[in-house]
């Protein structure tokens, strides 16, 4: 599993190397990230959020019948062809789960329930409140037409089509279909495991006494959260102090998964201790990204050649840990595990207020994004400290403003990224 020729390495000596775009930074991770191969089969309400791990080919049709799509009377189009007022014999009646045997002849229809296989000799329905009734007859308004009311076999999946491809996470609707095709397990990718932990003698674990100068670990639960959403195993390995024996040990303890996140000691200053210890254990290179918040963080692997766990060390500024997550490790972790990644979906909104800004980094606002009468809009959520969590807990978006862009004035369109299943 050790990345190849990683771009880490390339940047790994000390020198203070020039910013590093985000785009950069994320085509470094992605070219280093080689996906687990380990598989297992499961069944379909275990697969939930798993990856698949080869593409599934319909067994069936789906449909599997003609059917109808609507409760009403089912009959053959080419009775609309005659002279108004169109009557037809009611001849029978056709429910969903039983077949219908016989022939509808010429002149006649059936009642028929949605669901329900069409009849042999019917190619059309009309739903029941647009027919009048009278002694066992049906009389058929203008304006049908043949085939309408009908679903054809194999509309939604053809038998030996792909259903769904291998890399696909799979959510409600893919189990549903699954189902829909009576595929009762998957083969899906094993879960991928991720260790992390939080450095600094500053910090405190909740429940411990909160001394001067201290602050509570809040780190290792947005962590928690985030990697939560992802479904991977999660290896929780506390608050290591920044004495390099513990740190050591962490590091050691935490090469057994496939990646370990720690959050804190790679701003300059603390850079230089943690890098010695990385470098003993593995192969890791600090990056200064063009980006605010989240400059600093490191990039790697840590372990030996028969096992190494890729190593994503984040700043220690609560709002910069999110945002760098977001940036880099959310999709590192998709393709890990395995996943076909796609970009977030971005929303364009009016910018209700300016913000100042140079080309050169990529800003992350953190705003609130709501819908007016011309569209979405979005407005700053106030002071944006990257230690500022509850800008970010207020916030239901996070404005991204691109590397090349300048200041925006108010009333500019922007790109933001909804919170929505990800925060
Ligand atoms: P560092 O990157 O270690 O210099 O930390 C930058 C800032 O983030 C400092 O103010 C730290 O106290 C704070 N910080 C670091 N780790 C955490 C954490 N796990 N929870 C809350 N704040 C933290
Ligand atoms: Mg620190």
């Amino acid at each position: 599993m050790k990345p190849p020729n990683s771009d880490a390495n390339a940047v790994s000596d000390a020198r203070p190397a020039q910013a590093l775009s985000v785009a950069d930074a994320q085509n470094s991770i992605a070219r280093a990230i080689k996906p687990i191969t380990a598989t297992e089969r499961v069944g379909l309400m275990r697969a939930l959020e798993r990856v698949l791990a080869e593409t599934v080919i319909c067994p069936i049709d789906v449909p599997a019948h003609d059917n109808a799509a609507m409760d009403g009377y089912a009959f053959s189009g080419a009775a609309l062809t005659a002279t108004p007022p169109i009557r037809l014999r009611v001849s029978g009646l056709a429910l969903a789960g039983h077949a219908h045997e016989t022939l509808v002849a010429p002149g006649t229809c059936v009642r028929i329930m949605t669901g329900a296989v069409m009849p042999r000799g019917c190619d059309t329905v009309i739903p029941q409140e647009q027919v009048k009734v009278d002694h066992g007859e049906i009389e058929i308004p203008s304006g049908q037409f043949a085939g309408q009311h009908r679903r054809l076999r194999g509309e939604d999946l053809r038998r030996g089509e792909p259903a769904i491809s291998g890399g696909t996470r799979l959510g409600p609707a893919e189990l549903g279909l699954l189902a829909s095709l009576g595929v009762a397990d998957v083969t899906v990718r094993r879960r991928i495991r991720v260790a992390f932990f939080s450095t600094g003698d500053e910090l405190r674990s909740l429940g411990q006494p909160l001394e001067e100068g201290c602050v509570y670990d809040s780190n290792r639960y947005t962590l928690f959260g985030m990697l939560s959403r992802l479904g991977v195993e999660i290896i929780d390995l506390g608050v290591v102090r920044d004495q390099p024996e513990a740190l050591r040990e962490a590091i050691r303890s935490a090469s057994e998964a496939d990646a370990m996140i720690t959050t804190g000691g790679v701003s300059v200053g603390e850079a230089d201790y943690t890098r010695d210890i990385l470098g003993e254990l593995g192969d890791v290179a600090f990056w200064r990204i063009a980006m605010k918040p989240g400059r600093p963080m490191a990039f790697g692997h840590i372990g030996t050649p028969s096992h190494s766990a890729y190593f994503f060390g984040l700043p220690g500024n609560p709002v910069a840990v999110m945002v760098t997550f977001y940036a880099f490790v959310r999709d590192a972790l998709a393709r890990l595990a395995g996943a076909t990644t796609d970009p977030l979906p971005m929303i364009s909104a009016r910018s209700d207020g300016p913000f100042r800004k140079a080309p050169g980094r990529t800003e992350y606002q953190r705003a609130f994004a709501y819908l007016a009468a011309d569209g979405w809009h979005v407005r700053s959520t106030g002071a944006q400290g990257s230690g500022i969590l509850s800008s970010m807990s207020q916030a239901n978006c996070l404005i991204v403003l691109a590397h090349d862009s300048g200041a925006v004035a108010a009333g500019d369109t922007v790109f933001a990224l909804p919170f929505y299943g990800l925060v």
